[in-house]
């Protein structure tokens, strides 16, 4: 039987000086607590958001019927479109007549389940350039609703520069994260298949799922043009883990298919079971929820930090935590916000620029003419269906566009047949129809490298505040050429490797989606060898102050095209290892 998670009180004796101060719970939040109270460091997590618990809300396995609505949220509450991004001028919540206002992922299906993970857009609005955010605040962060592709980056990615001239390179190499990637892989839980590509490294995989007919069909074709189908390399135990008494592992019990995102089981990693408890059964965490940081504190003579300022997300009162070291780990942007918010660590001019992520939309899909009528299969009771890794620009010849992208995928029989909405017509030869396509179709969707560009940033809206009064962020960041010419050639290559596989292509895009839409922000406080240039060093370290540590998806110097969030991890664990090493010697 899995273990409940029990909240801490919000009473926490704020008289002492904690070892570590972290700020958010989320992936790289939760990581930090994790490595640094292993270690017998005592440290104080604040969290914004308040503890859900998501064994209690998600529901994985309700069935639709048996939900009031069908999954779908109270009227009052509205899903941001794609288009309202566009035709609406940022904070894009004021002039709805809506209650709440979330961003696009609670146009999902099953949102009612999740309404509470993911923030109101009222109460934290943004300004400037369009942008589709996604954020969660809660105990977990985005890591309850994640989608748990877990990809590791390369030398291909670390060293991109030497490769193209295009950026920097990171400060690190593949071989100096590869243990961290190998102790987040055991700890954590991470299935797939080996594939020995130096473009996509493998991990430590437990038992991956299985590749549908189609899936294995378009495999077998791109083998013949040099490109690689791998099963969805899932940030889910496939095979339990001994050491974690909260996670189950995974029943493949075709919930995932079926809600936005998250187990209720805990078989896929959220940070709460899969890091925070842990933590906590150390004793020596102390988790403050409903904790919103606001500053930074420095103290002036020694330029050190001396721990934070914060607000009860309730109550409102404010109140000053204090530390030996800060560990920011409030996500991308927020962490940005906060060194902005403070103004420090900025010497270099870097906090909030060179902001990059993935950039989606081109898209194809069709049918498999022999699997088309055939008895329908179970094939949405599993974590993930496949990836194909990137191809372009690796060593042979170089395309229009630098850099590259890799696809997400899925097919086979799932409860909604994606047919049912585009088959047209109507009573039993629809419904005919549909039955016997519903099993056939494939989809891939393109996820490229946004380059990182210093133009592209974020930085303090001079008016604008959110509902707790502090200021919000200013976006002033659009897609390039470079991503423009990217789009083109991801629905083409979709098309042309369909085609190959003789799969008959029924819906086919090149459009981007709007800025924002893979949710994986990154850049904005870089690291880097040169002060002049970069925010942080290797070990995430701000230059301009040593025991001050920036910890999220800010730090990549680039987004490679690889989804971010075992990177993150992994170099967190890296960061919070050498931060407890210095402690030990009184180095910071
Ligand atoms: C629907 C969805 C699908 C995704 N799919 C994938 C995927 O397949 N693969 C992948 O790699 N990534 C995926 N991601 C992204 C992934 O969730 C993030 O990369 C990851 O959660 C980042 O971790 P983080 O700790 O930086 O941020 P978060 O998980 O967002 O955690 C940050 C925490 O900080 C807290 N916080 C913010 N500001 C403050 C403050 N001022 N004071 C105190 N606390 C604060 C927040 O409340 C939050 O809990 C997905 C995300 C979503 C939403
Ligand atoms: S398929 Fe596995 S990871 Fe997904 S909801 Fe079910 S048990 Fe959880």
């Amino acid at each position: 039987m899995l273990v409940q998670f029990l909240p801490s009180k919000p009473e926490v004796d704020l008289s002492i000086t904690y070892d570590a101060v972290v700020v958010g719970s989320g992936a790289a939040g939760g990581m930090a607590a994790h490595v640094l109270t292993s270690k017998g460091l005592k440290v104080l997590l604040l969290e914004a958001g308040k503890y859900q618990d998501t064994s209690q809300i998600l529901h994985s396995m309700e069935w639709p019927y048996d939900h009031p609505r069908r999954g779908n949220k109270p009227p009052d509450y509205h899903a941001l479109t794609s288009n309202e991004y566009t035709f609406r001028n940022s904070p894009y919540a004021a002039k709805t007549p809506y209650n709440k206002v979330q961003s696009y992922v609670q146009g999902w299906s099953g949102t009612d389940y999740s309404k509470t993970l993911v923030v109101d857009e009222k109460e934290n609005p943004y300004s400037g350039t369009r942008y589709a955010w996604v954020r969660s605040r809660v105990v977990g962060g985005k890591t309850n609703i994640w989608g748990r592709l877990a990809l590791r980056l390369s030398d291909y990615d670390f060293k991109a520069k030497d490769r193209d001239g295009y950026g920097e390179n990171w400060p690190i190499s593949y071989s100096d994260i590869e243990p961290y990637y190998d102790k987040v892989d055991l700890y954590l839980g991470i299935s797939g298949h080996k594939e020995n590509l130096p473009y996509l490294p493998d991990s430590l995989f437990q038992k991956p799922n299985k590749l549908t007919y189609a899936e294995l069909h378009l495999r077998e074709t791109l083998q013949g043009m040099g490109r690689v189908l791998t099963p969805y390399r899932a940030g889910v135990t496939t095979e339990g883990l001994k050491h974690n008494k909260y996670r189950s592992r995974c029943y493949g019990r075709g919930a995932c298919n079926r809600h936005v995102g998250g187990c209720d089981i805990h078989a896929a990693f959220d940070s709460p079971t899969g890091l925070i408890r842990p933590a906590y059964d150390t004793g020596n965490l102390t988790l403050r929820p409903n904790s919103t940081v606001f500053e930074v504190t420095v103290d002036k003579n020694t330029g050190k930090a001396t721990g934070v300022s914060f607000l009860d997300s309730e109550t409102r009162k404010s109140y000053q935590a204090k530390a030996k070291t800060v560990i920011l780990a409030a996500s991308t942007l927020e962490s940005a916000r906060l060194l902005l918010l403070s103004k420090i660590a900025n010497s270099s001019g870097h906090v909030g620029h060179n902001f990059c992520e993935h950039m989606m939309g081109p898209s194809v899909a069709g049918y498999v003419k022999d699997l088309v009528g055939k008895p329908r299969t179970l094939d949405d009771g599993k974590p993930g269906s496949f990836y194909i890794a990137r191809f372009q620009n690796l060593d042979g010849k170089k395309s229009d566009f630098l850099r590259g992208y890799g696809y997400e995928g899925s097919s086979g029989t799932t409860m909604t047949p994606t047919t049912a909405f585009s088959t047209p017509g109507f009573g039993e030869e629809y419904k005919r129809k549909v039955r016997d396509y519903a099993g056939a179709m494939i989809e891939i969707g393109a996820f490229g490298e946004v380059l990182a560009r210093y133009e592209n940033a974020v930085d303090l809206d001079p008016n604008l505040k959110d509902a707790w009064g502090i200021p919000v962020l200013r976006f002033s960041y659009k897609f390039g050429e470079n991503e423009a010419k990217m789009a083109k050639d991801m629905a083409a290559a979709g098309r042309e490797m369909f085609e190959a596989a003789k799969i008959e292509v029924v819906r086919a895009s090149s459009e981007m989606l709007p800025e924002g839409w893979s949710i994986h922000e990154l850049g904005t406080a870089r690291m880097g060898n040169d002060p002049k240039t970069s925010v942080v060093n290797q070990f995430q370290q701000c230059h301009d102050v040593k025991n001050l540590l920036v910890v999220d998806g800010s730090t990549h110097v680039n987004a490679s095209c690889q989804n971010p969030t075992w990177t993150i991890m992994a170099l967190c664990w890296r960061s919070c290892d050498h931060l407890a090493d210095q402690l030990q010697k009184g180095e910071v």
